[in-house]
């Protein structure tokens, strides 16, 4: 049974009515719309966001290209820009509570876990700042004696940066500091469904002494304010993270101006366990691959692949701990496992799991979703005797579900892990370090964690193989993704290749 954690109603709910900032002002849509926000945990309405349009989109994409054009942002040392992400970290850090609270609101994530996801943007938000001191190009003198060669960084221009619901706060974060670091403007069109942090953010910008038009922030839907930022020949690069359908049309849209593009996707992400593996440790992280955000995570581990020595072990010890797994109110400091999105969303969950019971899977728990009489909950949830065609083993299901795979030979289980269109992240788990590192290696993902899972730090880039993405995100390049090089082929002295005999 699992532990439940009734949700508060949220009564006497102040509603945030939140405006656009376009080239440095709050204002209202010009189509007269908004959208109201649901709490997914409380069924309440909690927000209400400008509907923009269109025409919105296309005034904050001119206010960022004259910003870029002829203002001051691209044109200050890193050091200034450097100081401003620094101030606008610390008052992040200020406001965290608030930040916390509307993302757990907005989104139905765990307060508890999203005050860690706040936190970690600040520190994501100082390494941009440091990295802003020392973007550097190359410089070349051996290029013979009279020739010196010089590789500038540039900013790229107009950016615009689209995010998805899952991570509002966190995502927007691992592309709006190095893009600003690089010394570009940008257009950021949140998700529909969680606006609120990222408006305050604009807010947190303006304090912090970003300049009028240099972040400029469009709510609404992707279709109205998500395509024209993708399309618009003024834009320079589209830095986007969500599902794979849109990546690729976003990919397609910015084809039209050859755009550069940064797409961070889904993720479908195997976990592989030998038998030599430490199972204590593996089986906390299969539950906390498998349940942590609810499963809408495109790191979640949720493909399990593992040998059969200790599969029934292990799959029973993981149904018994998910058991245990709080589920419910996702602003008591106790939730583990927060709401479902929307009420579609949800369906669309259980879709799976009945979809994999129907073909054959057993459900080893869970698989009922949980009605506190508010909002939308889904019980933890594994299935085993998955096989590796069924839907619920290739396909994103961005829930809490957990499927099984078994293996025999090494071989086998890469071949599984890798037989996916996806390549985000995956993990290996052996007290064999040549295990680790072989199988490791031959996995084609963009991280591979061993003996942990779901680790991660500024440091190190993040981002997918094959249709999980294109590019990086973090890492000491982030920066560089946001700029162009330019080559200063210089001559010193008497030229001595003259082209015409003289
Ligand atoms: P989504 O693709 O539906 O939406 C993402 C964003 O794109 C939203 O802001 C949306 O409004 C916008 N959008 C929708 N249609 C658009 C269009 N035609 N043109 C331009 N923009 C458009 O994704 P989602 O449901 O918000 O998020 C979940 C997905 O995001 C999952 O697939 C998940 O794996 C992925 N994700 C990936 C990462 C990563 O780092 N790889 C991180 C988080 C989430």
């Amino acid at each position: 049974m699992t532990v439940m954690v009734q949700p508060k109603a949220l009564t006497n709910y102040k509603v945030r009515d939140f405006r656009m900032l376009i080239d440095g002002a709050w204002v209202e849509t010009d189509g007269g719309k908004t959208l109201e926000r649901v709490a997914p945990g409380h069924g309440v309405v909690v927000s209400r966001y400008q509907a923009g349009t269109r025409r919105d989109a296309e005034r904050a994409i001119a206010a960022a290209r004259r910003a870029f054009d002829d203002g001051h942002w691209p044109r200050m040392t890193g050091a200034e820009r450097s100081n401003i992400l620094l101030k606008a970290a610390d008052l992040i850090a200020a406001r965290a509570e608030e930040l916390a609270h509307l993302d757990a609101v907005e989104a139905g994530k765990p307060i508890s876990q999203v005050r860690g996801e706040i936190a970690g943007s600040v520190d994501i938000w100082r390494y941009a700042a440091a990295l802003a001191r020392d973007l550097h190009g190359e410089s070349y003198n051996t290029l013979g004696e009279g020739t010196l060669g010089v590789v500038l960084r540039e900013a790229i221009g107009v950016v615009s940066i689209i995010t998805p619901w899952n991570f509002p706060f966190l995502i927007v974060g691992q592309k709006l500091p190095f893009a600003l670091a690089a010394g570009c403007t940008t257009v950021v069109k949140p998700s529909e469904l969680t606006s609120g942090s990222t408006l305050v953010l604009g807010e947190i910008l303006t304090e912090a002494g970003v300049p009028a038009g240099v972040a400029n922030i469009v709510t609404g839907t992707g279709p109205e304010v998500g395509a024209p930022l993708t399309t618009h020949p003024d834009v320079d690069m589209v830095s986007f993270t969500g599902s794979t359908g849109v990546g690729r049309l976003t990919m397609a849209n910015a084809a039209q101006t050859l755009k550069k593009v940064s797409l961070e996707l889904g993720g479908k992400n195997p976990q592989i366990v030998f038998p030599d593996a430490n199972l204590d440790e593996f089986i906390d992280a299969a539950v906390f691959g498998g349940y942590f955000n609810a499963g809408e995570c495109c790191n979640a581990g949720s493909r399990l692949i593992l040998h059969r020595d200790v599969a029934e072990e292990a799959t029973a010890r993981i149904a018994e701990l998910s058991k245990l797994v709080k589920v419910g109110d996702p602003l008591d400091p106790s939730t583990q496992v927060g709401a479902i999105i929307t009420p579609q969303h949800l369906q669309k969950i259980a879709g799976y799991v009945l979809g994999a019971a129907s073909g054959g899977a057993r459900l080893a728990y869970g698989g009922d979703t949980v009605d506190f009489g508010l909002g939308q909950y889904m019980a933890p949830t594994i299935l085993s005797q998955v096989t590796p065609e069924m839907a619920v083993a290739r396909e994103e299901v961005f829930g809490p579900v957990l499927s099984v795979l078994t293996f025999e030979t090494t071989e086998e289980a890469i071949q599984i892990a890798n037989s996916i269109d996806y390549g985000l992240s995956a993990g290996v788990w052996s007290r064999d370090f040549d295990t680790c590192l072989t199988v490791g290696r031959r996995m084609r993902a963009g991280t591979v964690w061993m003996n942990t899972f779901m680790d991660g730090s500024p440091e190190l880039p993040f981002g997918g193989y094959k249709q999980s993405g294109l590019g990086r995100e973090l890492g000491r390049h982030a920066v560089e993704d946001y700029t162009e090089t330019k080559t200063l082929n210089m001559h010193i002295g008497a030229r001595t290749n003259w082209w015409m005999p003289r």
